[in-house]
């Protein structure tokens, strides 16, 4: 197919980024991660974002549109259902610009992942067990009231819009010269990674491959499995909304046993020197295995989503 070579990647030619006005605070050191060549394949190292994860953006984003649009206001409470690095990364953010946080978190979440929230100075609740959903109904209750704004981020448009006009378009100008990427692999939390970079991809390249990846122990996307698995971050027991609504962009899904993505991501540290969590490994692992399968998709970009630390006594030491 040879497309890499097609397209030279400027950056007048994507969607303009993300525009924050966050200057002068650690929000202003969101983004600008290096994009890594990890075994053949592009591995965007957002586990560098401060509080650890990808999904600093999408707070900075999500809280940031809706102080301009007006939703947000001085005072009001943010509650966000999240299994982990949402809820880090929306604390952080509500500490920098002084709103009150409330997350909602399954139960069995790791116990450094709440207390990093209330480091943060944010309250944490426990709803449902392992899976979100249930925590995210408590939390598009809470939002419907007065005095609290929910960014929904497995509901939320905007946080495609991020990763489109953001993250997306920040890769393709990382990319050498004259190389379009074939194919964007990732897991599904909410769906806006893939959704969002495979928007800005196929702006460059129509036919870049749009790949998400579910743990081989909960194939929910695929077959409405839902089960216990060992990658969190991803497969948070429901199809999230966002998702459903771009499912006909997604081209492939690929189911990754938790043991296997746990030995390649003790691997990345080991090899690498990347300490990253299990939805890194499991990207790779789906990655190499699309690259092996088709040897015309020659740039294949993933993500090191979050950072090793958290998951130190669960899965390292
Ligand atoms: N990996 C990790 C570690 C995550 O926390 C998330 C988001 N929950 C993802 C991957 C997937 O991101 P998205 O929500 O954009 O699908």
């Amino acid at each position: 197919m040879g497309r890499s070579s097609t397209t030279r990647v400027g950056s007048p030619a994507v969607p303009p980024t993300h525009e924050h006005g966050s200057t002068g605070s650690i929000l202003s050191a969101i983004g600008d991660t290096p994009l890594l060549l990890v075994e053949g394949i592009r591995a965007k190292a957002e586990f560098l974002n401060p509080s650890g994860s990808i999904k600093a953006r999408v707070a900075a984003y999500m809280i940031e549109r809706a102080e301009r649009a007006g939703l947000l206001r001085p005072g009001d409470t943010v509650v966000e259902a999240s299994s982990g690095n949402t809820g880090n990364a929306m604390s952080m953010v509500a500490a920098v610009k002084g709103y009150p946080m409330l997350v909602v978190m399954p139960r069995e979440v790791s116990a450094e992942r709440a207390a990093i929230c209330r480091a943060f100075g944010a309250e944490t609740r426990t709803v449902g067990d392992f899976h979100v959903n249930e925590a995210l109904e408590t939390a598009r209750t809470l939002g419907r009231q007065p005095g609290y704004f929910a960014p929904r981020q497995f509901d939320s448009e905007w946080n495609v819009d991020e990763n489109r006009t953001w993250l997306g378009p920040e890769i393709l100008r990382q990319l050498p010269a004259g190389v379009v990427p074939d194919a964007v692999v990732g897991g599904v939390g909410t769906g806006g990674t893939i959704i969002g970079v495979g928007q800005a991809f196929r702006a460059v390249n129509p036919s870049c491959r749009v790949i998400a990846v579910e743990p081989n122990e909960s194939c929910t996307l695929a077959t409405g499995e839902v089960d216990k698995h060992l990658i969190e971050g991803i497969s948070d027991g429901f199809v999230p909304d966002v998702f459903a609504r771009h499912r006909d962009e997604v081209d492939e899904i690929v189911a990754v046993d938790s043991a296997e993505a746990l030995e390649q991501t003790r691997d990345l540290a080991r090899r690498h020197g990347l300490f990253v969590g299990p939805s890194s490994g499991a990207h790779l692992v789906a990655a190499k295995r699309i690259g092996r399968r088709n040897p015309e998709l020659r740039e294949i970009v993933t993500f090191l989503a979050d950072e090793g630390e958290k998951y130190l006594t669960e899965h390292f030491d």
